[in-house]
């Protein structure tokens, strides 16, 4: 059977926009600072000081995404630190560091946690009834991948 990972009441969730969509983001949050309010907040670095300004609200932030922040956020979804991850990436500008991008995004298909890249989604993350008790929530089995031949 598949081992699962509890996800508590208080979610974990962090939150990372792109230049050109950080007013989405401030917005989104903006309209959900209620909800948010029940949860722990992660962020990188600008993007996490414009929401803590927004929501008048102690935000974790991580370095700058460009700076290492993406893979810092990637590193605690590995290591089971995150819920849920908001990410409002550019689809129309490509950035500096495009494979941290891409890292992190693989990273959470890889490890089975919530993902938004829209404000869509994440709205119908955040207003889930699930949002408001613990979640069992399966975790990838990759002892194959572990226990793999290697020469
Ligand atoms: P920032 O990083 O919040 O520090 O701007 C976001 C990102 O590009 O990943």
């Amino acid at each position: 059977m598949n081992k699962t990972r509890t996800i508590g009441t208080r979610k974990r969730i962090a939150l990372v926009a792109h230049d050109h969509m950080k007013k989405d983001i401030i917005d989104w949050a903006i309209h959900n600072k209620v909800t948010l309010a029940k949860h722990e907040l992660f962020s990188t670095g600008t993007t996490g000081k414009m929401i803590e300004e927004a929501l008048d609200r102690p935000v974790k932030k991580l370095l700058s995404g460009p700076l290492g922040g993406d893979q810092q956020i990637g590193a605690m979804i590995a290591e089971g630190e995150l819920d849920i991850l908001i990410f409002f990436w550019d689809p129309m500008e490509a950035q500096p560091h495009d494979s941290d991008v891409k890292a992190l995004l693989r990273l959470g298909v890889a490890w089975n946690i919530l993902l938004a890249c829209d404000r869509a989604t994440a709205d119908f993350i955040l207003t889930s009834p699930l949002m408001s008790g613990e979640y069992e929530t399966a975790l990838p089995d990759y002892s194959g991948y572990l226990n793999r031949k290697v020469k």
